[in-house]
């Protein structure tokens, strides 16, 4: 069995008194916490305990009983007539954070004690400067609320018991966002401050059966896949999905590249210039922080959507395995500074587009995989002969890294560059792992040297378990297969350039 978890977050839409009440129940909690530290720290062997053992072992110093009614240090020093859902996450948070307290306080002993233990050199010997880790002095935790602190919750809905500043109180609560989907268990709910305002974050988590392993999936004719070409152009990513067999079933262009990149270009020649101005940037301390924020959410939130986008397409196509290929390393480009800055964070977009994406597409039981990118974008997706790239009104001559058309001289295919090098990715995925022991023949591409189109390349053995077919099989092809399923037009970009409509690939 397979886990996915997830994080719901709604906002809260609550009266303006409410808001006093969440910052007293929130500063209520905080002071639990650092009580509860405190005692860890005065009884520091509970923490040898398990968590569930040390919270009944906190409990019985801290909580009166019928049975005990003198505990040790009363909580009741702290407030009065605490709930005990309350006080036990209050508990569990400070063994957190006292574990993590006391671990990195063990290893700071160990890294002194190895200092000292080291004969010195020369004589003289450096004294240990390392300062030992502080227990926190203050504390801003969230509030989880266990069972007994919300109930009736619904859709819309849920009302919380909160500490008002005076007494314990249940207020209710609108929640807005997206309610919590079918098949998943919630856990306990906490409420989290934001700049001003109050959310509630309800971790979720839905448990299926893990999907079958790509080398058994793809024996399987019935398998999709989706390969995806990410891009640092206007196309971010190009989606084809293909069958095992090769035939492709769809396409889809996820657009906004350009416009992405000119929203931080021109940030970062704002920053460019305000440093210029300045002449100077204090030492450990961000300059044009708002700037940097603001691009960090930019990339943020195209890379979440390009991700959503790509994982929507493929489960409506219904294709089970997402093939990415390896990044590589990106090339340092000459250009003025917000030039270079630019072309970095897009190709970084990358990497959290591919991250997002993999996350999302478990939760939907499907896999994600990385294939060589070496020649992608060079060698024939039907021969493998090497491709012309061009772009249009050009001579179908050469190959220009960048461009966006391409040309077979072999064996005529023609079509989008980016759509073309998508295919070649997911093709390779499926000579990988169908025939993962044959070698591979020499090919023609070989001679095209060790140059991808837009990085450099980590190199792996994947490129030589490739295996050219016979041409005039891939050609025979021709004739029967199913035309190109082209992907709608997309809000976020503009609609792909016109492509001819391709055939069967060669696996067959
Ligand atoms: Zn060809």
């Amino acid at each position: 069995m397979a886990k996915a978890t997830t994080t719901i977050r709604q906002s809260l839409n609550y009266q303006s008194q409410h808001a006093d009440y969440f910052a007293a129940n929130h500063a209520l909690f905080n002071r639990v916490v650092a009580f509860y530290v405190e005692v860890i720290q005065a009884h520091a062997k509970v923490l040898d305990l398990s968590t569930k053992e040390a919270l009944t072992a906190l409990e019985t110093l801290t909580h009166a009983t019928s049975k005990k009614q003198s505990p040790v240090v009363p909580l009741t020093e702290i407030a009065p007539d605490i709930p005990a859902y309350f006080r036990r996450a209050a508990i569990n948070a400070a063994i957190g954070s006292a574990r993590a307290f006391f671990s990195s306080l063990k290893k700071w002993r160990l890294r002194k004690e190895k200092h000292e233990a080291r004969p010195a050199r020369k004589g003289k010997k450096k004294p240990f400067t390392e300062r030992p880790p502080v227990p926190p002095r203050t504390w801003n935790k969230s509030v989880p609320l266990y069972a007994g602190m919300w109930k009736e919750r619904s859709g819309s809905s849920i009302l919380l018991k909160v500490w008002t500043g005076t007494c314990w109180s249940w207020i209710k609560v609108c929640t807005l966002g997206r309610d919590v989907p079918d098949g998943f268990e919630m856990g306990s709910p906490t409420l989290v401050r934001k700049g001003q305002r109050w959310w509630l974050h309800t971790p979720i988590e839905k448990t299926f059966t893990a999907p079958q392993k790509i080398a058994d999936q793809i024996i399987t004719t019935e398998t999709k896949i989706c390969a995806i070409d990410l891009n640092l152009n206007e196309q971010l990513a190009v989606c084809t999905v293909q069958t095992v067999e090769g035939t492709i079933l769809a396409t889809r262009f996820i657009g906004g590249g350009r416009e992405i990149a000119g929203f931080r270009k021109q940030l970062l020649g704002r920053i460019a210039r305000n440093r210029s101005k300045t002449g100077i940037i204090a030492e450990g301390e961000q300059d044009n922080a708002d700037l940097w924020r603001k691009i960090r959410n930019a990339d943020e939130q195209i890379a979440h959507l390009v991700s959503t986008r790509i994982v929507q397409f493929a489960a409506e196509q219904g294709a089970s395995i997402l093939v990415f290929e390896h990044l590589g390393t990106l090339k340092p480009e000459k250009g003025k500074y917000s030039r270079r800055g630019n072309t970095k964070r897009a190709f970084w977009m990358k990497g959290r587009i591919f991250n997002f994406a993999k996350y999302q597409a478990w939760n939907r039981g499907i896999i994600t995989s990385k294939v060589n990118p070496r020649n992608t974008s060079r060698a024939c997706h039907r021969c493998h002969a090497l491709i012309v790239r061009y772009a249009q009104g050009q001579p179908e001559s050469g190959s220009t890294p960048g461009t966006p058309l391409c040309l077979c001289p072999d064996c005529h295919m023609r079509g989008n560059s980016d759509r073309h090098a998508s295919l070649v990715i997911g093709q390779r995925l499926i000579a990988r792992s169908q025939e993962p022991l044959k070698e591979k023949p020499p090919a023609p591409v070989r001679r095209a040297g060790r140059e991808s189109k837009d990085s450099g390349v980590v190199l792996s053995q994947d490129a030589k378990r490739e295996e050219k077919p016979p041409l005039s099989q891939a050609r025979q092809g021709d004739g029967n297969g199913h035309g190109t399923a082209q992907g709608r037009r997309h809000r976020m970009g503009t609609p792909p350039p016109s492509i001819p409509t391709q055939l069967r690939l060669f696996s067959e």
